[in-house]
């Protein structure tokens, strides 16, 4: 899926010039941009980061910044976010362009991960490719929670940081992947928490309920929470939700409960995040479990 994000950027980058990235590296931010100063070293990533993880970049504003041929949402302080997918490989190249027309280009390498593979043979059949009804279902409820993620807000809740929803064992890791009956299955796209049901679910920031339903198919209740420029979690299998669409909450508000509905073996909390479609590993923007 994120694949043909990843090939854009490569094509883009062959369009830029080689001297601008060579000058954009290791820049210094000014912090502002001051007529008869060059802004093109006004552009900050950091050099490296792992498969799943989110980049917080910098320039000086105001700054046009494209990413995969697109423009980016910059916010007022001039920070801009790109998330990277499970599989993408390569290098995330960034482009600025400021007011006084100078350029900067800026690239991120990404670093691969070893994600766990488990094949498992002698599943049944309706476990492993569900009748077509089902799966009509479940192609619709994705469909609109898909819709929820590509909100681009300009506030920036992320700002602050993420705190764990739930303190519990983890029990499922970002980027796993099951192999049944030799057909793949998604790879598993978040943390699990192990925890009894009708724990408290904190939001580990701020931002806008973006999608909340008590009875998704696979999920069962999911609640969404957009964290502004595109950036969002999403909980799933909750055993009762405290908020609806629209809602404002704050970091640390419960939002619902543990539980064990949709596809779930027991009671944990499943939590991901994306940058609009792009998933991300939560466990990358936490401390370690306390
Ligand atoms: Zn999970």
């Amino acid at each position: 899926m994120n694949s043909p994000h990843v090939d854009s950027v490569a094509g883009f980058q062959s369009t830029v010039t080689r001297h601008l990235q060579s000058r954009a590296r290791g820049c210094l931010l000014l912090g502002l941009c001051l007529p008869g100063l060059s802004c093109a070293n006004a552009l900050e990533l950091p050099t490296l980061m792992v498969q799943g993880g989110l980049i917080i970049g910098r320039s000086v504003p105001p700054a046009r910044i494209d990413y995969a041929g697109k423009p980016l949402r910059v916010a007022a302080d001039g920070s801009f976010l790109i998330g990277i997918g499970r599989d993408a490989t390569g290098s995330i190249v960034v482009h600025g362009r400021f007011p006084d027309g100078s350029s900067a280009t800026a690239s991120v390498a990404i670093q691969q991960r070893d994600y766990a593979i488990e094949r498992v043979a002698g599943v049944a059949e309706a476990m492993v490719n569900p009748p077509p009804e089902i799966a009509r279902r479940i192609e619709r409820e994705q469909a609109e929670v898909a819709l929820a993620r590509q909100r681009d807000d300009d506030r920036q809740d992320y700002r602050f940081g993420f705190s764990w929803p739930a303190r519990g064992r983890i029990s499922g890791v970002y980027g796993s992947q099951r192999i049944l009956n030799g057909s793949p299955k998604n790879p598993h796209y978040g943390v699990d928490i192990a925890a009894a049901n009708d724990t408290p679910i904190l939001a580990p920031a701020g931002g806008i309920i973006s999608f909340a339903r008590s009875d998704l198919y696979l999920t069962g209740g999911t609640v969404l929470i957009d964290h502004g420029h595109g950036l969002s979690s999403v909980f799933v299998h909750l055993s009762r939700l405290d908020v609806g669409v629209g809602d404002r909450v704050e970091a640390g508000q419960r939002i619902g409960l543990v539980g064990a509905t949709g596809r779930a073996t027991g009671p944990h909390l499943h939590w991901g995040m994306n940058w609009f479609e792009i998933r991300l590993d939560p466990q990358l923007l936490v401390a370690p479990m306390p």
